[in-house]
């Protein structure tokens, strides 16, 4: 991959964008600090050449002075002259020491001193001394001589100095000028590289700002709308270093977050769709199709808990069961399933090599599967369990799956109560036979279908003879009891197809559907010879008189339109049957009433 400064880490990247100004700058104070000293130290010669100028002046004045001291000595002969030519000496000889102090560097220079030294030592012992000694000893001295000697020496040490002196003048001159040129180009030098400095660090903020400041800017912003609820915000482009990192997690991160509100969105389609079903197949429907949709499983099955018969049966599978199952779908004893006695689902991500469910009812021969009760108001109802799942169970994926139970569950238990409730408003608590609230429905149903069918409907009444004796006699609960066994006798003696209900009292009627007035006779009569049959206990010793019943039979819609009509016409046939000696069953019929 090429080199680029968003693939390297960030503490390389600032490392890269604050070296190269720090280089920048510790040349320029480098650089600076070399030409200051440069300047600096021809500053220094200069000043050095302006001293040395100085000194050589005053050797010149002093020279001066002693050979002035010494003329006028020759001349005026007094004291005052020689103090002054010694006080000139001493001050020379100062001179010289300053001179040679400043030439200790330059071997050329020094040697002139001291040349020009020998020469006013020479001056001072060949000239000076051997004609002052002899005047001052009085003896006769040519003036002439010693001026003329004196002249020359003093030209020549005029001349070695002065040379000495332009030479310096002319060297202080170019060290001034060189040094401001360099004090000049320094300050140039300075500007440039602060400008330079100055570019540099503004490309670089510029960089800073691009390879830094961009991602997290983007970062933010990216935060900020999924804060505002936009899981698909715009993230930086994919980078090596630490923003990619970052970058990366926070897209796994809003990833996990939309999936969690499509699992949510589901889920609460899921509930509100199972909540609208109206029989429990439907629901296993609807939690099959979810959890297909959800979690992709290989098998589903749903398992619902016979708690009185002590087993569970497989109610519905998203595939076939084996065929050796299909005819007895069942795990025999609660216990047998895991999840079911412990009441908390349970899972296995391989078979091979985890312990498995006991019931070992059609379990995977590898890979994974769950298992999760079907828990309603704290009462198991079920099972469901999951098989061949891509991936482990992982504690987040079974609490979604075991939100989904919960619903499911939920949705089977409201039903279920709903059928027991509708079941309890239309069944007669003491006979368990349907009472005259449903018959009624069911009955005026049932016309409706007769009628498109163009079937008869037969209706039997039935009516216990005497049987307010029996209560009167044998106290209410013996009269209960009657009634039950009454109830069970119709039951038996009809078929399956018709319905039984407790019309009122000790009153009952049978529908008959597709059944003509013969047949309904023939039913009549069978249940009326089974009630002279049937043995109720009496409670006593004293076994309870013969137990008849007296019927009367109509058919709809041959006796009668509506459901009132036909219940007439019955009731009519059965006051017949009482009328001719009960005990007996009767057809309505429409004459008699018209010839009564
Ligand atoms: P009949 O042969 O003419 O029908 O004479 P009967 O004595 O059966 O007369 P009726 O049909 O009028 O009697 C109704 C009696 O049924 C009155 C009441 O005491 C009794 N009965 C009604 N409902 C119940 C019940 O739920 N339990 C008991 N034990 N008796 C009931
Ligand atoms: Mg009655
Ligand atoms: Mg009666």
């Amino acid at each position: 991959m090429a080199f680029s400064i968003r693939t390297l880490k960030i503490r390389q990247q600032i490392l890269l964008l604050t070296l190269p100004p720090l280089l920048v700058l510790l040349c320029a104070v480098g650089l600076f600090l070399y030409a200051y000293w440069l300047a600096s130290t021809t500053m220094r010669a200069a000043r050095w050449s302006a001293d040395s100028i100085v000194a050589s002046e005053t050797l010149l004045r002093d020279l001066t002075e002693a050979d002035m001291a010494v003329r006028e000595y020759l001349y005026v002969r007094d004291s005052q002259s020689l103090h002054h030519f010694s006080n000139a000496i001493l001050h020379i000889a100062r001179d010289l020491s300053e001179l040679k102090a400043l030439e200790t560097t330059n071997a050329s220079r020094a040697a002139a001193i001291d040349s020009v030294q020998a020469g006013i030592a020479s001056w001072e012992s060949n000239v000076v001394d051997p004609t002052l000694g002899a005047a001052q000893n009085g003896v006769s001295v040519s003036i002439g001589s010693f001026l003329k000697q004196s002249d020359d020496r003093m030209s020549q040490l005029h001349k070695a100095l002065v040379n000495q002196l332009t030479q310096d003048q002319t060297q202080s001159a170019e060290l001034t000028l060189k040094a401001r040129a360099q004090m000049r180009r320094a300050l140039w030098f300075g500007v440039a590289v602060a400008l330079l400095f100055g570019l540099l660090l503004l490309y670089l903020t510029r960089l800073v700002s691009q390879v830094i400041a961009q991602p997290v800017r983007q970062l933010i912003e990216a935060s900020d709308r999924v804060s505002r609820g936009d899981l698909q915000p715009v993230l930086p482009p994919p980078m090596e270093n630490e923003f990619g990192a970052l970058s990366r997690s926070f897209s796994h991160m809003t990833l996990a977050l939309r999936r969690d509100r499509e699992d949510l969105a589901a889920l609460n389609h899921f509930s509100e769709v199972v909540t609208q079903c109206t029989s429990e197949e439907e629901v296993y429907d609807q939690v099959l199709h979810s959890l297909q949709d959800r979690f992709r499983p290989r098998q589903v099955i749903i398992f619902r808990l016979k708690a009185e018969e002590d087993f569970l049966e497989a109610k519905a599978a998203l595939a076939p069961l084996p065929e050796a199952l299909r005819g007895w779908p069942v795990i025999e004893g609660r216990h047998n399933c895991k999840a079911v006695r412990m009441g908390r689902a349970f899972s296995v991500n391989d078979v091979a090599s985890e312990p498995l469910c006991p019931s070992k009812f059609a379990l995977p021969q590898q890979g994974s599967y769950y298992c999760g009760p079907l828990i309603a108001g704290g009462i198991i109802i079920g099972a469901v369990r999951l098989e061949g799942v891509e991936g482990r169970w992982t504690p987040e994926r079974e609490s979604l799956l075991e939100s989904y139970l919960s619903g499911a569950a939920t949705a089977l238990s409201n039903l279920h109560n709903l059928q027991s409730m509708r079941q309890q408003a239309n069944i007669d608590p003491l006979t368990g036979l349907y009472n005259r609230r449903f018959l009624e429905e069911y009955a005026s149903k049932w016309m409706a279908m007769a009628r498109r069918k163009g079937l008869p409907l037969g209706f039997l009444m039935m009516d216990l003879d005497h049987f307010k004796s029996f209560n009167d006699i044998y106290g209410h609960e013996v009269g209960d009891r009657i009634l039950r066994q009454f109830s069970r006798t119709i039951t038996q003696a009809t078929r399956e197809t018709n319905l039984a209900a407790r019309f009122g009292g000790e009153e009952f009627v049978v529908l008959l559907p597709d059944t003509d007035a013969k047949t309904c006779l023939m039913v009549a009569e069978r249940i009326r010879k089974a009630v002279e049959h049937m043995t109720v206990p009496s409670g006593s010793d004293k076994p309870l008189p013969q137990i008849t019943v007296s019927l009367g039979v109509a058919v709809y819609p041959e006796h009668g339109e509506t459901l009132e009509e036909v219940l007439q016409a019955s009731d009519k046939a059965l006051y017949e049957s009482k009328r001719e000696g009960r005990n007996r069953a009767t057809v309505y019929i429409p004459q008699a009433e018209a010839a009564s």
